[in-house]
């Protein structure tokens, strides 16, 4: 089996600063103060259970204690709405904010737009964190997930609000065929319509490093979690292409059909480790360690 990994792998910017973020509230509090996350950290359960094993507790927001004071509290990649950062405040919890600086400023211009009078489309997964925590800047704004509803819902503004001023925002994984189709939908209805550009370069960078990758390949694994979006993004493309694909996020996982192709591609979501990649690539190797040498030597 030949493996050939794709051009961009690991942590994204966002990713690896928050768990930089984690590391040192971890080590700093060490004995002294309680540290949590609000929701898991990343959508990696390794990393996770190695938090874990530090002392880094999960806050769920639907059950916070009375009493967070002298505890830190870190806010994770995806970020939160403002209001539950002042409940936090308010409970006495020391804040990490490890909100993506690409996240925060989508957040920012979500607040702008609507001071200044837009309508507002968000268009991504209703329940994403950073969704939702991007609606909480923009309390009116229409979560649209695809181009049908987008329609719906401009259709039924035009009805209500002929002249609205309309901005459109989007979840920084977002596909931009995708967000595209949604402007274009409103833009139906509204062709004045303010279109941000929202889509993180590093999503792009890695959906594109996928595409490169899959005309070389029989098959693919996506290395990551299956709660992550980013992750489930990546596996939509590969098979978009035709291509085999499994979204694995253990050893465990990886499909003993695996072995039927003749050349393999690896690509991670943006909260998969480059250790992660490193056991997976090890353990194929180990599994085809009869086999000819491949490109990756396996
Ligand atoms: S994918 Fe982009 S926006 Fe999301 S955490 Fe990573 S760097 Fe930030």
């Amino acid at each position: 089996m030949n493996l050939i990994k794709a051009e961009v792998l690991g942590y994204c910017m966002g990713v690896r600063r928050a768990v930089t973020m984690a590391e040192e509230a971890v080590k700093a509090a060490a004995g002294v103060q309680r540290v949590f996350t609000l929701g898991p950290l990343i959508h990696n359960p390794q990393v996770l259970e190695q938090f874990r094993s530090q002392g880094l507790e999960v806050l769920n927001e639907t059950e916070l204690p009375e009493d967070l004071a002298s505890a830190v509290v870190i806010i994770r990649a995806h970020g939160i709405i403002p209001q539950l950062e002042s409940i936090l405040s308010y409970k006495g919890a020391c804040l990490v904010d490890a909100t993506c600086p690409r996240v925060k400023k989508s957040q920012m211009k979500a607040r702008f737009l609507t001071d200044a009078g837009y309508c507002i489309f968000l268009a991504g997964e209703r329940y994403h964190g950073e969704v939702i925590g991007i609606q909480g800047y923009a309390p009116a704004c229409f979560v649209v997930a695809d181009p049908v509803e987008a329609k719906e819902r401009a259709e039924t503004l035009y009805h209500n609000v002929p002249t609205a001023k309309t901005a459109l925002l989007g979840q920084t994984t977002i596909a931009p065929e995708e967000y595209q189709g949604i402007a274009q939908a409103i833009q139906a209805y509204f062709p004045h319509l303010e279109i941000i550009d929202t889509i993180c370069k590093a999503t792009r960078d890695r959906q594109h490093a996928l595409s490169q990758l899959c005309p070389q390949v029989d098959a693919l694994l996506i290395l990551g979690g299956k709660e992550s979006a980013n992750t489930r993004r990546l596996l939509a493309i590969a098979q978009a292409q035709g291509k085999q694909a499994w979204l694995v996020e253990t050893v465990a996982e990886i499909p003993p059909e695996i072995s039927a192709y003749p050349v393999v591609g690896l690509a991670t979501g943006a909260s998969t480790p480059d250790e992660f990649v490193d056991q997976i690539a090890k353990a194929l190797s180990s599994a085809q360690a009869a086999e000819p040498m491949g490109r990756e030597n396996l």
